[in-house]
């Protein structure tokens, strides 16, 4: 009987979230914040993640709400193409501002990887704000190989994005993705690096997958750092970028804007 009820509830709040999104994506709810990352050797802010988050009314909602909800009716289409141009605004703001950008990376959910032309869609905002691509980083979650994501990404490759493979670690077939997709860019995922950062074995796992990604090319960075620990011992394994809440958590961008540029 509880667990009905409990089924129930969350039926209900998840036909209130479908009832509210288009509405809610009108009248500018959904908010990019960025989290700062940073580069560990030199302690320069150099790039953000841009998050969304749903303002209802001064209440945050966390992504995880309702993106996999997005996910699933498509609206996530929608959502990520707006997140998407808020990041190009913001880095045309900077450009007009006689700033030098720092980087931001997007996420694409895996949904668009199936869908037509959201590539085109992209470059169309990267033309619209006239902003140098190289401004705007793309996170993809490593996901079960199958040739139409596999295409997508080499697409977006040849259109020249940088690429980032999100929650490296998550998933089960890490290291064929590594194998045949031309990530630049891995990020550890956070819950397998704080669970592997327990244990010696565990930490010997996180030094060899840095050397490794080195090895054949490709940049790190590391999402997730909660501890000064943890901090020195990716220090230790050469780990470039730290993104994480010992630097700062996602913030408004008013709030980044203080952060990267003092202004
Ligand atoms: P993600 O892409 O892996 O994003 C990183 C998440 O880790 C963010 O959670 C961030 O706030 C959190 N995080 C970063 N550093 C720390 C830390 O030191 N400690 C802890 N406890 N957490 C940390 P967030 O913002 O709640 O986002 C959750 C997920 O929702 C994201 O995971 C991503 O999969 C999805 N998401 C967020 N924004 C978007 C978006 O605009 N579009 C799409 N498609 N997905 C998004
Ligand atoms: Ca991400
Ligand atoms: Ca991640």
């Amino acid at each position: 009987e509880y667990y009905k009820e409990y089924m129930q509830q969350d039926l209900v709040e998840q036909q209130q979230i479908i009832y509210e999104m288009r509405d809610a994506l009108g009248c500018g709810q959904f908010e990019p914040w960025f989290q700062p990352q940073y580069n560990h050797a030199t302690g320069a802010l150099i790039g953000a993640e841009v998050l969304v988050r749903w303002n209802k009314n001064g209440t945050y909602v966390p992504p995880n709400e309702f993106v996999p909800i997005f996910e699933r009716n498509g609206f996530i289409y929608e959502m990520d193409k707006y997140i998407w141009e808020q990041a190009c605004k913001a880095v045309r703001k900077w450009i007009d501002m006689g700033r030098e950008p720092v980087t931001i990376s997007i996420n694409i959910s895996r949904v668009h990887l199936d869908s037509d032309d959201f590539i085109g869609k992209l470059n169309a905002l990267i033309k619209k704000y006239d902003i140098p691509q190289k401004y705007i980083e793309t996170e993809i979650t490593e996901t079960v190989e199958n040739p139409r994501t596999e295409n997508a990404v080499r697409e977006l490759k040849d259109n020249g994005y940088v690429l980032l493979m999100d929650d490296f670690g998550s998933g089960y077939s890490s290291l064929n993705t590594l194998k045949s997709t031309p990530f630049d860019v891995i990020k550890i995922d956070r819950a397998f690096f704080s669970e592997f950062m327990l244990s010696e074995r565990g930490k010997k796992i996180i030094a060899h997958t840095i050397a490794m990604s080195k090895d054949i090319g490709l940049d790190m960075v590391a999402e997730g750092v909660e501890t000064k620990e943890q901090a020195s011992f990716l220090s230790q394994c050469g780990c470039d970028t730290v993104q994480g809440f010992l630097y700062s958590k996602p913030v408004p961008l008013a709030e980044f804007e203080k952060m990267a540029y003092g202004a």
